[in-house]
Formats: structure tokens, C-alpha cells, sequence
């Protein structure tokens, strides 16, 4: 194949059960792109969409000559699920675009999307693009590790890439994985085949942490026996899922793509189940309640700490505009604390026009909704000073959004008794130390530094923060760990930890 046609597509969501429904709005907000301008953004030096996409084009780029199909690229913010007619047209602009014949396709997916009338779309997406271009035709896919893996997804597909660090730091080497894999696929040195064994295992995000633990363990094991099959297998992933789904889906899977012979990976997917599912009483964390925070950041006889505003993860479909802890914070007179980023456009435009160096009455959350998703975002009002403004795209410097225009429109640095807040026009999760430094604040001058992060934050504030620095604290919110609290009503059960007693077929084996 002298130069192969490759089709470029995806769609990027990850869902949250019960927030806000993903509009076509929402995804143009972010990422809507075909055709050359998807090619010309991925080629870019800062490109603003998916890393993992980025780093495909640019590894097939420079691994010889192809054609790419740039079909498109959707992708928007975590929200609840997507709506029946931005899916639909999704689907209809993918499927027309197959009717030319392509070589391959390159699938870049989260794998935790939620449709309105669906519980697996990303299978669904899958499925069709199989039936599409026929079972000769590689479907290489990448996926973030907090996908929800199905059958259906899994037996579309020749190969899958799920992304193995959490805070996620290696989509560039996915990427890149895929694309390389594929140009072996091409040159026939390879007919892979994917196996996929579900547990009953499904623990909050909260538990997959990669750097040490249970799952970092997993995954680590995963790839030591991937380099000992070196001649067999061409890819182990393991899947944390992402539990706020609330999908038939949920669950951990173990995902391995075997070079040609299915049975080997089927093998080393059950030896992988057997071992997570014999560690499943570690994949358990507790959190620090809001009172014990503020006792913490009120001691000023102690090193800096970071706090993770657990409950409301913009990365996980949060509001990123809950006030718990700030007004907690504010009420103790806590001093010298870093606080973002607080989404509140109406906020960061009466700051703009008061003007750095005003004194004003800060309204968070002025405009209080009435929807459920909405029902943590309480109004907070508090006297503060305009200390900086700006507005515009910043670049990402450390951690997930390292080298990743991030668009935050309209942006103010306000002070409220000793908290320093961050305010943002567009939802983005606190994971990089930029939101700050963004305004000349240096990182190494706080005593208490919070933001609205699950877990990316770690990679993006480690030189400060090393783990013992580092308190999850247990707020309210559309991402709150703590399982029991949710309507959970399509989680398979019973489920570990949901289910103390939940059992595994597999695990006599
Ligand atoms: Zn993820």
C-alpha cells in the first residue's frame, strides 16, 4: 500500500449520569472539526483537541506516506449524556464519509459516553463503523482509562490503546502506539484480535490512581507481562471505569489485543481479572471531611498542603461551582490560600469592569438554577478586591493539559479576606498550576492551595506537593466519591465496593 487512505474520527465525552445533557453547543464550544481544519489542528504546535489524536496524525506523519481522511473530531467538556440528535448527527456525518473506501480507521474515543436514549454509545460508534467498512479493514482505537468497555466495543475493533496513567500524562505515547501499530497492521505484520474479560469490580475514580496502589499495581503487572509476550501480544489495558456513567457497562476490564491469536489474549485477560479481583478489597479510600480541612488549613504551624475539592471535578462532569469549601474557608479566615478556578462568567465580567485595585461585593453563583444538577451551587457573596484580570487562552505547562491551549475566556484574580480565587468563563478542571501562575501568583508562596481536581492535579502540582501533602476533601457535588450517596440504578449488582459480598465466576478458575 503505497500510500494508505486512513479515516480520522471521534467522539470524546465522558458522562456524568446526572449532570447537564452534552448539546451540540457544548461540543462546537470545544471541538466540531473536519476535514483540513482538523488536519491543520493536529498538526499545530499547542493544538487545543484531544492530545491523543495530535500525536496519531504526527506518528503516522513521520512514519512514511499516507493519506489522511479527516472525517471529524467531536469533543466537548465532561457533561451528562450527549443528546440523541448531536449523537445522531454525528453518526450520519461519519457513516456518509465511509462511503468512499478507506484502508483503516483510527477511533479516537473516551469510552465513557452516555447518550440520552443509550447506555454504550461508544459500542454503538463501533459497531456501525464496523458494519460500514466490512471485517477486512483495521479499527485501531485510543480511550482514557475511565472508559466503560462493552463486547460490543471490543469485538468492533482490531486493536484498542487505553490510556495506563492516571493523572493521564501518557496520551502522547498512546498515540503514537496506535499509529505504529497500525503500520504493522498495513504491512500484514499482524491480524490482531481483542479479548475483553468485565469484573464486577467498580470503584470511584477516587481509587485509580496510578503512581502507587492497587491500580497502578495492575497496570504495571499488565505491562510486564505484555513485554514477556513481546511476539503475541500487542497491547494490555486496563480500565478503571468511570462509575458516574452508571451504565450496564461499569465495571473494571481487562482489554488485551493479541497480535493473531485470540486465545492468548483471552489467557492473559484472566490471569490480569484473577489478580485485580484477588486485590479488590484495596481499591477502598476514605476522604477528609470539610471540618477537618478547615481545621488543617487554619494551623498555620505546618507545611503547605493541597486540597482537592473532591466533590466537584470539573473533569468529571462537576459544575466546577460549588461553594462549600470556599465559604467554609472564608468563614475560618483561612489565610494564604490559593483557591481555583471558580466558573462563574457573570462574576469574572464584574470584575472586569470594576477594574484591578476595586472593592466590591463577590457574588458566586448570583444566577442559582433550579435543575438538579444544579442544587450544589449555592450562592455565596463575600467582600473582595479586585486583584488581576485577563482574558484569553492560556497554554498548559504541567501534567494533563501540558502543551494544550486551554480556553478560558474572561478571567479574574479576586482576594476574599486571605483567599486568593481564580475565576473562569469556561469549565476547567484545576489540573495544572498555569491557572495560577496565569496571574503571577507563585505556587510556592501558599500555605493551602485548593482546587476544583479529582485527581489530574497530582501531575500538575507534584514539584510543591508530594502525596503526603495532599488531602482529598469530601465536598458535595456531581463528583462526589463517596458511592453510597448516588442513585446509582444501572451499575451491574452487585458490585464491589457497592456490594461487600458481590462474587466473580471467574475467580475459582
Ligand atoms: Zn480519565
Amino acid at each position: 500500500m503505497a500510500s494508505p487512505r486512513i479515516a480520522l474520527m471521534g467522539m470524546i465525552l465522558e458522562s456524568n449520569r446526572c449532570a447537564r445533557p452534552a448539546t451540540l453547543a457544548d461540543f462546537e464550544s470545544l471541538t466540531w472539526l473536519k476535514g483540513d481544519s482538523l488536519l491543520a489542528e493536529a498538526r499545530s504546535g499547542a493544538p487545543a483537541l484531544a492530545t491523543e489524536f495530535s500525536a496519531f496524525v504526527q506518528a503516522m506523519d513521520a512514519t512514511g506516506a499516507w493519506t489522511p481522511v479527516p472525517v471529524l473530531l467531536a469533543a466537548c467538556h465532561p457533561h451528562g449524556p450527549v443528546e440523541k440528535e448531536v449523537f445522531d448527527a454525528y453518526c450520519t456525518e461519519i457513516l456518509a464519509a465511509l462511503d468512499e473506501p478507506v484502508d483503516a480507521v483510527y477511533l479516537c474515543h473516551h469510552g465513557a459516553m452516555v447518550a440520552t436514549h443509550l447506555d454504550d454509545p461508544d459500542g454503538e460508534l463501533a459497531t456501525l463503523v464496523r458494519q460500514k467498512v466490512g471485517s477486512d479493514v483495521p479499527i485501531v482505537q485510543t480511550l482514557d482509562l475511565h472508559g466503560n468497555i462493552s463486547d460490543k466495543m471490543t469485538s468492533a475493533v482490531n486493536l484498542i490503546c487505553g490510556y495506563r496513567t492516571n493523572p493521564h500524562v501518557d496520551m502522547i505515547e498512546r498515540g503514537e502506539e496506535a499509529a505504529f501499530s497500525l503500520r504493522r497492521i498495513l504491512a500484514g505484520l499482524a491480524r490482531p484480535r481483542v479479548a475483553h474479560v468485565k469484573l464486577p469490580l467498580a470503584p470511584a475514580s477516587i481509587s485509580l490512581l496510578t503512581a502507587a496502589g492497587p491500580y497502578g499495581e495492575l497496570i504495571d503487572y499488565g505491562q510486564k507481562r505484555q513485554a514477556e509476550h513481546a511476539g503475541t501480544i500487542l497491547n494490555v489495558s486496563i480500565f478503571g471505569n468511570f462509575i458516574f456513567s452508571d451504565v450496564p457497562e461499569n465495571g473494571v476490564s481487562i482489554v488485551v489485543t493479541a497480535r493473531d491469536d485470540l486465545s492468548v489474549a483471552e489467557a492473559l485477560a484472566d490471569e490480569i481479572a484473577t489478580m485485580a479481583w484477588q486485590m479488590r478489597d484495596r481499591f477502598i479510600r476514605s476522604l477528609t471531611p470539610v471540618k477537618e480541612a478547615v481545621a488543617i488549613a487554619t494551623n498555620s504551624n505546618r507545611k503547605p498542603v493541597i486540597f482537592s475539592d473532591a466533590g466537584d471535578n470539573p473533569g468529571g462532569g462537576g459544575s466546577g461551582r460549588t461553594t462549600e469549601l470556599l465559604s467554609a474557608l472564608a468563614e475560618a479566615g483561612a489565610e494564604n490560600v490559593f483557591y481555583g478556578s471558580f466558573f462563574d462568567t457573570e462574576l469574572a465580567r464584574e470584575a472586569h469592569k470594576a477594574g484591578v485595585g476595586a472593592h466590591f461585593t463577590a457574588r458566586f453563583n448570583r444566577t442559582a438554577g433550579t435543575q438538579t444538577w444544579e442544587q450544589w451551587d449555592a450562592p455565596f457573596s463575600a467582600e473582595a478586591t479586585v486583584l488581576a484580570l485577563r482574558e484569553g487562552d492560556v497554554t498548559g505547562r504541567l501534567g494533563i493539559f501540558a502543551g494544550r491551549r486551554l480556553k478560558l475566556g474572561l478571567c479574574a484574580l479576586v482576594e476574599i479576606g486571605g483567599i486568593k480565587v481564580v475565576v473562569i468563563s469556561d469549565r476547567a478542571q484545576t489540573a495544572d498550576p498555569v491557572l495560577f501562575e496565569m496571574f503571577g501568583l507563585d505556587i510556592a508562596t501558599a500555605q493551602t492551595v485548593v482546587v476544583k481536581s479529582r485527581g489530574h492535579f497530582r501531575a500538575g502540582f507534584l514539584p510543591w506537593f508530594p502525596p503526603q501533602q495532599v488531602f482529598e476533601i469530601d465536598t458535595e457535588g456531581l463528583t462526589s466519591p463517596v458511592l453510597e450517596r448516588w442513585p446509582l440504578a444501572r451499575v451491574p449488582r452487585p458490585s464491589f465496593p457497592l456490594d461487600a459480598d458481590a462474587g466473580w465466576p471467574g475467580a475459582s478458575a
